[in-house]
């Protein structure tokens, strides 16, 4: 086991990571930017680096800051959270390079799936399920283009090979849309991620999201670990998240569960991973995998048991699987609800001095969150400030927890989504299960939001 890990990340992720090292008994270096220096993670770390100023490019992403730091505090490995660099391969080279330890995949691993069109087709091969679409990237001949999307058939999704967090896609519906479409598709992604391969995707209209956690240790071991539904999104960004995925089959589960862990066996994956899927009539889709830990892991911990973040550690320190599939069980439910510091009804950050904090407790309730009373929200970052997961026998259990913590929990100072998600959890269909990706938009729409 190493002895001591830098952790390049911030907010609750970063307390979180800290708090797994504690328990496996390894020191931790946070790094932080200057508008993080009361941080909670700052001021419980055992050793602290201010890398840089407020803004990411000079301090989260700041690759020399992050490797120097490293070095100078004799840090053996490197962690990068979710965000920032997590799910860059050069980055993860750069560590690996400088004599580090990279607590995550590959460099070859982040890059395959980090672009969309090759990790579709290391999936095809694996013989995980995918969205019918076009064969790797679309052609530059418009006629070409056109036999493509008449064989997938409308309404067609047009997606950048480079995208990510939700941009970089136009859905077209008629013929004469389509040239047009995907000429600006192909414009932007190269102007956004210096990509402009792009690729056509029959669209869904009501999917659900839905997600495989897997872990594999670089021994050909690989399991996973059980599903989330995340379908609770706005704008792509999910907010409320689930796990197991309601009135969904076991046995569709498992085989595309299975699936997920031979394609991880193949690829000669390492480390946590996530396969997301879109789930419509009874079947699976994969569109894309996070090969880094997801903000949801939580609600996979409690059902399971297992530590996602001590296992990425003790995988990236060499360690064995401690467990095979059969050994998995997942045990009840469990939900969790992103605190964004916004405004419940605009969606306005919300940045600012927190000047009361009083997060929920009782049986059941986690509460993952840097934040405490006093503490100031730099408007720099992601508006996310924390997530109150749930875990009940039942999911009616674990609802009903979820009611009473939203209830208890007093945030003051600053705007957050909270009474949106008191809202949401005493939404009809909501507590029937199973909404689609658009129910939230919906929602929102219909309560005049
Ligand atoms: P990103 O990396 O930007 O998150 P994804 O490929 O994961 O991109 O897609 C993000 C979201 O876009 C999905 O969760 C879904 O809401 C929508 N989406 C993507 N592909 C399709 C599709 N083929 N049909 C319908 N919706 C889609």
């Amino acid at each position: 086991m190493f002895k001591k890990i830098l952790i390049a990340n911030r907010g609750e992720i970063a307390l979180r990571i800290q708090r797994a090292c504690r328990e496996l008994g390894v020191k931790s270096v946070v790094v932080y930017s200057e508008a993080d220096r009361d941080a909670k993670y700052v001021k419980l770390a055992d050793e602290a680096v201010c890398i840089g100023p407020a803004p990411s490019a000079q301090s989260y992403l700041s690759m020399p800051a992050i490797i120097a730091t490293a070095e100078v505090t004799d840090a053996e490995a490197i962690h990068p959270g979710y965000g920032f660099l997590s799910e860059n391969a050069d980055f993860a080279e750069r560590v690996e390079r400088s004599g580090f330890t990279f607590i995550g995949p590959t460099p070859d691993n982040i890059r395959t799936m980090g672009d969309k069109v090759s990790a579709k087709q290391a999936m095809i091969k694996a013989g995980v399920p995918c969205v019918p679409g076009s064969e790797g990237a679309l052609p530059d001949d418009p006629k070409e283009i056109v036999r493509i999307a008449r064989a997938i058939g409308y309404p067609v999704i047009i997606k950048a090979a480079g995208g990510g967090g939700g941009r970089g896609m136009r859905v077209v519906h008629t013929e004469a849309a389509l040239v047009n479409a995907v000429q600006m598709t192909k414009a932007e992604a190269a102007a956004a991620f210096g990509n402009p391969q792009v690729y056509m995707e029959k669209f869904l209209e009501h999917p659900r999201h839905v997600e495989i956690q897997v872990l594999a240790d670089g021994h050909k071991n690989a399991v996973w670990l059980g599903e989330r539904d995340c379908s609770m999104q706005r704008r792509h960004q999910k907010i409320i998240e689930e796990a197991p995925a309601p009135g969904i089959p076991r046995r569709l589960i498992e085989r595309v569960g299975d699936r997920c862990a031979a394609a991880c066996k193949k690829m000669g994956y390492r480390g946590a991973g996530t396969f997301e899927f879109l789930y419509e009539n009874g079947e699976f889709y994969f569109i894309e995998m996070n090969t880094r830990v997801q903000v949801e892991h939580p609600v996979t911990e409690l059902v399971t048991g297992i530590d996602i973040v001590q296992m990425q550690i003790r995988i990236a320190a060499g360690e064995k699987l401690p467990f095979t599939q059969r050994n998995i069980t997942m045990r009840g439910h469990s939900i969790e609800c992103r605190i964004n510091a916004e405004d419940p009804v605009k969606f306005i950050p919300s940045p600012g001095r927190i000047t009361m904090w009083h997060p929920p407790g009782g049986p059941g309730v986690r509460v993952d969150s840097h934040a405490y009373t006093n503490y100031f929200v730099p408007p720099n970052y992601d508006s996310m400030i924390g997530k109150i997961i749930v875990h009940g026998d039942t999911r009616e259990q674990a609802l009903a927890r979820m009611r009473i913590a939203l209830s208890e929990t007093v945030v003051e100072g600053i705007q957050t989504n909270i009474p949106l998600h008191r809202e949401l959890m005493a939404d009809a269909k909501f507590i029937e299960g199973g909404t689609d990706i658009h129910y939230l938009e919906q929602w929102m729409a219909a309560h005049k939001r």
